[in-house]
């Protein structure tokens, strides 16, 4: 069949890239040489070392600084809906594998983007329903083809597609929100984890509705959540807080968040599960800050702030911000007392939070030791080309 494949359009990669040319999914618009005739968005093409050696297929978008997306690296095989059912088989089997091994989970993503070799396809389950998140047009050109293989795979109640502002100001998409196959599930979802059922509001919460990503460091967590108080910075709706008592023994919980909607979604799964959770509507900064002046003391203090920095302008402030955070965390744990501190800011790498972790033992008089240091859970695996794929670190850790 690859013979009779018509020859595709070729697209060449500069030659200063040239020399450090690697497996990244993403060829940025100064990466390539121009192209002759303008080639339409969504065109598959042939990437060409300068030396006219074939080096990868991808999906060309003229509108987006990413002006290539790499899904291809064997030059006999078709870059087709085909290739695109045996990348989300190769995904779906990780998960299936997992599940086998331990138990089924309720909500979970299927599919996560680079990481599974789909640059820009994100799927999330909860319950019956499926979220497809479209951050590239890319892959909102093969839409049928995986709307398809989510129906035959997982044949859930209700497909969602969502393409955010974002995305569609930087792929030149439009931004839209439907359901395809089913709808709107017309309750709140309901899900389990760690033994904890949480209610989800897929429709209106934040990212998809549900950290995902921090399932396993909320399970770890916990079992380091010994007696005494425990406060729980940014919680959303309840998650660290909620496992914690589950699965760990804090004698009192505080829970602060900023978002009215979070800390109602997070009041009613603390009713749910019948714990008594102390929450509280401020900002992290200035909250933690009048706690350290009030003379507060914790068992435990769990820090999980937002993303601080999209661009590399905003890294210096967003490092302090940690700085503060952490300082006044540290300062309102009692010795003994645990530290999980959370960063998903993919800019701010590991080592940059270690550093700041150092510089507040030096600057307390403390000793902080690193028990586990962890990173998303499995069903978020990174792609080793692709380091902006592995953006969140959670540290657990003891501060005597
Ligand atoms: N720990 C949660 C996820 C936290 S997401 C879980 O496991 O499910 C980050 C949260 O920080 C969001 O709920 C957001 O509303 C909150 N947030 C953002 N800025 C904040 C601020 N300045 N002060 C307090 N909370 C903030």
């Amino acid at each position: 069949a690859t013979s009779r494949m018509p020859p595709l359009p070729e697209l060449f990669l500069h030659s200063r890239r040239a020399k450090h040319f690697d497996r990244h999914p993403w060829v940025l618009a100064h990466s390539v040489v121009q192209p002759t005739a303008e080639l339409p968005a969504g065109q598959v093409v042939d990437l060409m070392h300068p030396s006219g050696n074939w080096l990868a297929r991808g999906i060309y978008n003229p509108h987006s600084k990413i002006r290539l997306r790499l899904y291809q690296w064997d030059r006999a095989l078709e870059l087709g809906s085909a290739w695109i059912e045996s990348q989300l088989q190769q995904a779906s089997a990780m998960r299936r594998q997992w599940m086998n091994a331990h138990h089924d989970l309720d909500a979970l993503r299927w599919v996560n983007s680079e990481g599974d070799g789909l640059s820009g396809l994100i799927v999330d389950q909860f319950g019956d329903y499926v979220i497809v998140h479209v951050t590239s047009l890319a892959m909102w050109t093969w839409l049928d083809t995986i709307r398809g293989w989510l129906v035959r795979e997982l044949q859930p109640a209700g497909i969602c597609v969502r393409v955010d502002q974002g995305t569609a100001t930087r792929e030149g998409l439009e931004a839209s929100e439907q359901w395809l196959d089913g709808q709107a599930p017309q309750e709140p979802i309901t899900i389990v984890e760690h033994g904890v059922r949480f209610q989800l509001d897929i429709l209106s919460g934040q990212k998809t509705g549900y950290y995902l990503d921090q399932r396993a460091n909320r399970g770890r967590s916990a079992k380091w959540i010994t007696e005494g108080p425990l406060l729980d910075v940014c919680c959303y709706q309840g998650g660290f807080s909620l496992v914690a008592c589950q699965l760990g023994a804090p004698t009192s919980v505080e829970a602060v968040d900023s978002s009215r909607p979070a800390l109602e979604l997070a009041e009613r799964n603390a009713q749910a599960n019948q714990r008594d959770i102390d929450f509280v509507q401020a900002d992290c900064f200035d909250y933690l800050e009048h706690l350290v002046q009030q003379g507060k003391q914790y068992q435990t203090v769990v820090l999980d702030p937002p993303r601080m920095a999209s661009s590399r302008q905003q890294v210096r402030a967003a490092l302090r911000a940690y700085f503060r955070l952490n300082s006044a965390a540290v300062r309102l744990l009692q010795p003994g007392g645990t530290l999980v501190t959370c960063s998903c800011t993919g800019r701010v790498k590991k080592s940059d939070l270690v550093g700041i972790l150092a510089a507040i033992a030096a600057q307390t008089g403390r000793q902080l030791q690193i028990l586990e240091s962890n990173g998303a859970d499995f069903d978020h695996p990174i792609d080793v080309n692709c380091p902006e794929s592995e953006y969140l670190k959670c540290l657990i850790c003891r501060v005597i």
